[in-house]
């Protein structure tokens, strides 16, 4: 890990923990559906039957699996926080796997106007992001999804920018003209949730204002640092012009769901490439 790296990955690592150990009850896709709207039941038989235009209009209020990722590379050894690094090959493979069970990779920006009819989305979407601003989400990442021919979504973190180790202002424009959506993940990568108001604004509309100033893209989306947020918090994600937030919180995203807290699907180093295909199918909530 390059040593700057570092603070970020150990902030997260302790809100994974954090998270980890309260949030799962809540969010089962089960626990879910009871509260989808009328839209989903439809959809959801739909992603099943056969194709035609009632599937593609199903398919626009489909729930999405946003899977999380962090360094594409191989854990060096006696790494602390092994579980964030996934090599490059593993995520090959994932990818490979992940398009033969008839899986598309869009955008959250795509998944939203989905949602909200202005467009549609692909037959089974798929959302593949990477936190943070690692060097090797551009170089590892970058290639491996354009020989898919899918777009990422990067959440950058403004501080990991054209240092040693971070993405450079370059490759993400080349990242952007391969269709990759850049959100934001804040300047310093915080915990939100202990700022004061100016603070607070600084990184959450700071980070926006920045990324559309560097890269000329819409910034629609803010990823919590670290999955901290609150209600404060959340309100200034709303107050600064996103569309959306995700959060570390488990689970496929749905219309339903508090669109500033979307869950995502976390891939772990251990995961082997069925793991994270059947990780996919229990956050939609299908089976395998
Ligand atoms: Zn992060």
């Amino acid at each position: 890990v390059p040593r700057r790296a570092l603070p970020t990955l150990l902030m997260v690592m302790v809100a994974v923990a954090g998270v980890a150990g309260g949030c799962g009850g809540g969010s089962s896709p089960h626990g879910r559906a009871a509260t989808d709207g009328a839209g989903t039941a439809p959809a959801r038989q739909a992603a099943n039957g056969p194709v035609g235009k009632r599937e593609r209009l199903g398919h626009s209020r489909a729930p999405v699996p946003v899977l999380m990722y962090h360094v594409i590379a191989p854990a060096p050894p006696g790494a602390k926080y092994a579980g964030l690094w996934v090599a490059p090959a593993a995520l090959r493979a994932q990818v490979a796997a992940l398009a033969k069970a008839g899986f598309h990779a869009v955008t959250l920006d795509a998944v939203l106007d989905g949602w909200a009819g202005k467009d549609t989305l692909p037959p089974h979407p798929v959302v593949l992001s990477f936190d943070d601003g690692y060097l090797s989400q551009g170089q590892e990442a970058g290639a491996i999804l354009r020989a898919q021919g899918w777009p990422g979504v990067l959440n950058l973190a403004l501080h990991n920018l054209d240092t040693p180790g971070g993405l450079s202002t370059s490759r993400v424009r080349a990242m952007v003209a391969d269709g990759w959506e850049v959100d934001a993940h804040s300047l310093t990568h915080p915990d939100l949730t202990t700022l004061d108001a100016t603070a607070l604004r600084r990184e959450v509309a700071g980070s926006r204002a920045a990324i559309h100033e560097r890269f000329g893209v819409p910034v629609n989306a803010f990823c919590y640092p670290a999955g901290r947020y609150d209600a404060t918090v959340e309100a200034a994600v709303r107050a600064a012009g996103y569309r959306a937030a995700t959060s570390e919180l488990p689970g496929a995203a749905r219309p339903s769901d508090d669109r500033f807290a979307l869950p995502r699907v976390r891939v772990d180093r251990g995961d082997s490439t069925a793991a994270v295909v059947a990780k996919v199918h229990a956050a939609l909530g299908s089976g395998t």
